[in-house]
């Protein structure tokens, strides 16, 4: 432990460290005592020489290293598995029923560049750190030992890879699988196939949301917008709603949404339709000179993707959170709900209420908020890691 390089930070550093943000960049570095390779697990110290933890080091990343530790440890297979042990824990405890979760969120569970996702019996792997994918093998092993799993499939096809100095890799790396995995979500199917296809990326964050505004939906006309594979919609249909109507622009993800509703035995309840959203809501909420708009829903669901990927885009997102949530108020009977999510990293809550009640003065209503919804407590949130909270979403009753 102690022939470790150390890596000595810039005074004022340590305390983000030592709150649980696990990144050191490059400008907090004040030295190396000898030199690291790409990968190498190294210490880091404060300028007093104080230990501050153990993490994987990458020079040509602008994150240099992240920490995994605070303890005096060595990274290994045992290492791995009390890690994901605690991980699995977590979810167990929060999550008891869940056959299908997250079981590590990187920064979340302390182990920044990790993510594994279980689908039933089928783990699905993302590293995004020459640190962590170097270390692949102990971390296979470690959860060939957990969970003994049918099969593992690795994903690695992310944007982050490239700054980490990472190729693409996709494919199964353990066990066998073939065709789709029958997902359960609060106990409904939902088709994925965990090798790629049209059906991939499953997302499994809002699996708690899902149940909580399907019980908002019992005898209601609902609007799912941004349906994708129908998980706000076919849980609604499933706890009551009356009718639910789905739209999205993506054809595939219309086309898997239908097969789905059918699987759980909703399709007599649900309509989805292959649609742009923005037009959708448009030209529904437009009316004649001597016409009377007549609101149609008592549950309308926004879950867009995030419309800004930069900061500098924000402007523009908010111009389109604004504009759906101005049609939606318009179509929503007076006191009907409206749920509605934001998983955009740059529009943070206070932002993201703005938007919302700017929209509704202009649509002269007043809400009442009635939820606060944040991710599925599988992609847990650590406050000292603002990277860790994205989505957050309301559910407001139409007050007047
Ligand atoms: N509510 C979904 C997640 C939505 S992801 C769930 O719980 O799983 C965002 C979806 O919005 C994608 O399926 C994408 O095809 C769709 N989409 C993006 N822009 C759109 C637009 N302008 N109109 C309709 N659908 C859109």
């Amino acid at each position: 432990m102690d022939t470790l390089p150390v890596v000595i930070v810039r005074p004022g550093e340590a305390d983000r460290l030592l709150a649980g943000h696990p990144w050191v960049y490059a400008a907090s570095i004040m030295r190396l005592t000898k030199p690291a390779e790409p990968g190498d697990v190294v210490q880091v110290k404060d300028h007093r020489q104080r230990f501050l933890g153990i993490g994987f080091y990458n020079p040509k990343s602008k994150i240099n290293v992240r920490l995994l530790t605070q303890e005096r440890e060595d990274i290994n297979l045992a290492f791995f598995e009390r890690r994901i042990r605690a991980a699995l824990a977590l979810r167990t405890k929060h999550m008891p029923k869940a056959t299908s979760f997250r079981v590590v969120n990187a920064e979340s569970d302390f182990l920044s560049g990790l993510i594994v996702d279980k689908y039933e019996d089928v783990l699905v792997l993302q590293t995004s750190s020459l640190g962590m994918d170097m270390r692949k093998a102990e971390i296979i092993a470690a959860l060939q030992r957990i969970f003994k799993p049918r099969a593992i499939v690795e994903r690695n096809e992310l944007a982050s890879r490239k700054f980490e100095g990472l190729a693409d890799a996709n494919g199964v790396i353990a066990g066998e699988i073939e065709g789709d995995i029958d997902v359960k979500l609060n106990g409904l199917s939902f088709k994925t196939n965990p090798l790629g296809g049209h059906k991939t990326g499953l997302y499994l964050d809002q699996q708690a949301n899902y149940q909580r505004v399907a019980e908002m939906s019992k005898g209601a006309q609902v609007l799912d917008c941004f349906s994708f594979l129908g998980g706000f919609a076919i849980h609604a249909a499933k706890e009551g709603a009356a009718h639910v109507h789905a739209l999205d622009q993506s054809a595939d993800a219309i086309k898997a949404a239908t097969e789905n509703a059918a699987a759980n035995g909703v399709a007599n309840k649900c309509v989805f339709e292959e649609a742009n959203v923005f037009d959708w809501l448009k030209a529904q909420s437009t009316v004649g000179p001597n016409e009377k708009l007549l609101p149609k829903y008592d549950v309308i669901i926004l879950d867009p993707p995030s419309f800004t990927r930069s900061r500098s885009a924000v402007g523009d997102a908010l111009r389109g959170y604004k504009e759906i949530h101005l049609r939606a108020l318009k179509l929503l009977k007076p006191g009907g709900t409206l749920a509605t999510f934001c998983c955009s990293h740059h529009v943070d809550s206070t932002l993201f209420m703005d938007v919302i009640l700017t929209a509704a003065f202009d649509a002269h209503k007043v809400l009442r908020r009635v939820e606060t919804f944040s991710q599925s407590p599988d992609h847990p949130v650590i406050p000292s890691i603002p990277e860790t909270e994205y989505l957050k979403g309301f559910a407001f009753e139409v007050a007047r």
